[in-house]
């Protein structure tokens, strides 16, 4: 069989632990014999990320910039254990997030669904993406501890040094405080990729906030969205059929558990946070999730919702099998393939992610899994493998697909 060409390559982010195990695998097994395979390679496992000042990271986003489409494989954030782990120069930032401020993009989640894997909520047939903001707010918060008696006020320095002052509050007994912010820039950012997303997955987008009750802050996220939307895609929205729908975040959440899913849901910075973390378990396995960063000037970043499952990794090294799940380091490839594929006008490339995805989702419905999806599996005939063999079964589907 020949081998399907690639015109451009994709940018490779290799890194830690069981996922960089898992990451070979996939490439040997699942893409490799079938594509001849072109990518920038760039090792973002820690051990080089020390050995080079963490400029690989950077190097590598800028990559993604020149070339437009990336997979990185799950990467270790240095904590102090770490950095007495791997010997480490310093504590390294997280590779995610020096790539995002490079990239300036939103992180968009959506869960993969199978047969037998139930949501816990029976109406959710299709996915529901969250779209997370991914700057200011409580995570750039100041905060203090106010004593009885204290009187708390915003205070605004302007540029030619005028003053803006607002009261918090007259505090009659001890008490907190907190100061936050965004940016105009920021948000705007945030719109453009949420329906720039909403387009190229051709799904409605929906927008929360508390805007009746933050008649300022939240409102200029809401007026900022609105203003977007009209001068720049709502033709393009409508050409598609698809909708953007505005709503208070209480009326959101009832109408996300009363929907069927199938659409993408942006939220604040704290908001998405939480919502994602409700929608992941609802939906069923970490190892389920998919993860995308898209940037307002359109370069997409693919990898899995997980880390680099530690637990799995020692065992690996002590001999033991393990069963860990490849199907979101898997969909992150496929999802790269596939972009690319539809921005060099590869078909051959998009059918062939298309095809390794369906292989994925026929092996855990014909019954064989890993042991995350095997304690929440109803088949009747499923069966828990190991790594290898999960793979190995995907295999085989896949160049069933493929004959
Ligand atoms: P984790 O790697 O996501 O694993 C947490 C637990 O979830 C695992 O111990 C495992 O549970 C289960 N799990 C996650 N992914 C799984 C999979 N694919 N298959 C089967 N089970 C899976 O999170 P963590 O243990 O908090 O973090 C480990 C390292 O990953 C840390 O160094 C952290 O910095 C890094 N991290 C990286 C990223 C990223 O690069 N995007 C994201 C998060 C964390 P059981 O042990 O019960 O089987
Ligand atoms: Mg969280």
């Amino acid at each position: 069989m020949e081998k399907i060409k690639m015109t451009t390559p994709i940018v490779e982010m290799d890194g830690d632990e069981m996922t960089r195990i898992i990451w070979k695998m996939i490439k040997d097994e699942l893409i490799c014999p079938f594509v001849d395979l072109k990518t920038e390679y760039y090792d973002l496992g820690l051990k080089n990320r020390n050995d080079t000042d963490d400029k690989v990271t950077v190097d590598s986003a800028n990559a993604t910039k020149k070339y437009g489409v990336a997979v990185k494989c799950a990467t270790i954030t240095p904590n102090a254990q770490r950095v007495e782990e791997y010997n480490l120069k310093k504590m390294w930032k997280s590779p995610n997030g020096t790539i995002r401020a490079i990239l300036d993009g939103t992180v968009f989640r959506a869960p993969i669904l199978v047969k037998g894997i139930d949501p816990y909520i029976p109406t959710w047939i299709s996915p529901i993406a969250i779209a997370r903001h991914a700057y200011g707010d409580i995570y750039k918060n100041t905060e203090l501890k106010v004593k009885k008696g204290a009187k708390a006020e915003i205070l605004v320095t302007n540029a030619d040094g005028s003053t803006e002052k607002a009261l918090i509050h007259e505090y009659k007994n001890d008490g907190v405080v907190m100061g936050m912010h965004n940016l105009d820039d920021s948000i705007s950012s945030f719109a453009r990729a949420c329906f720039n997303y909403a387009l190229d997955q051709k799904k409605d987008l929906w927008f929360s906030t508390k805007d009746t009750i933050s008649k300022i802050y939240d409102h200029r996220f809401k007026d900022i969205f609105a203003e977007i939307y009209n001068n720049e895609y709502k033709a393009k929205f409508e050409n598609l059929g698809i909708t953007y729908f505005y709503t208070l975040i209480d009326d959101a959440v009832a109408r996300v558990v009363r929907s069927n899913g199938g659409f993408i849901w942006a939220l604040k910075n704290y908001d998405g946070d939480v919502m994602s973390d409700m929608i992941a378990t609802a939906f069923g396995s970490l190892g389920m999730m998919t993860s995308v960063l898209v940037s307002p000037d359109g370069t997409y970043e693919y990898e899995a919702a997980h880390g680099t499952v530690t637990a799995h990794y020692y065992k690996h090294l002590r001999g033991e099998s393990t069963s860990t799940n490849s199907v979101a380091t898997i969909f992150a490839w496929t999802g790269a393939l596939n972009k690319r594929g539809e921005l060099d006008k590869n078909k051959e490339l998009s059918d062939f992610a298309k095809k390794l995805e369906k292989a994925t989702i026929n092996t855990i419905e014909s019954g064989i899994m890993t042991g995350d999806l095997y304690r929440l599996s109803k088949a009747e005939n499923k069966k828990a493998v190991d790594t290898e063999t999960f793979i190995a079964e995907i295999k085989k589907s896949l160049i069933n697909l493929i004959d």
